[in-house]
């Protein structure tokens, strides 16, 4: 896919961010354009490649250009993803259906 400049895997592209912050708070995110590195991925491990619900999450930021707005929400679902909650090892990613209460996930 074009948008996707670029997967990191165990660590973030940013060398502003703390790589020690990926597994520990953050296990998946996009970068946003303000950010530069825009249309990267970064991911703790390869496992979180394969759950299609957290990529299509983080796949919705880098098309829709947009955090967890509505134009967001619209793309994850023409994506076929779910704004509901998901359940990643022993992580639960919240759900970001609109005025859920959300806790920081990237
Ligand atoms: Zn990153
Ligand atoms: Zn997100």
């Amino acid at each position: 896919m074009k948008v996707i400049k670029g997967i990191s895997v165990g660590r973030c592209i940013c060398p502003l961010y703390d790589p020690k912050d990926i597994g520990k708070t953050d296990f998946a995110h996009a970068h946003s354009p303000e950010e530069g590195y825009r249309g990267w991925i970064c991911v703790e491990s390869r496992a979180v490649l394969r759950n299609k619900a957290i990529m299509l999450h983080e796949l919705a930021h880098i098309i829709a250009n947009a955090g967890h707005n509505d134009k967001w929400r619209r793309c994850v679902i023409r994506l076929g993803g779910t704004l509901g909650s998901v359940s990643f090892g022993k992580f639960i990613v919240p759900s970001y259906r609109k005025g859920a209460d959300r806790k920081q996930w990237a």
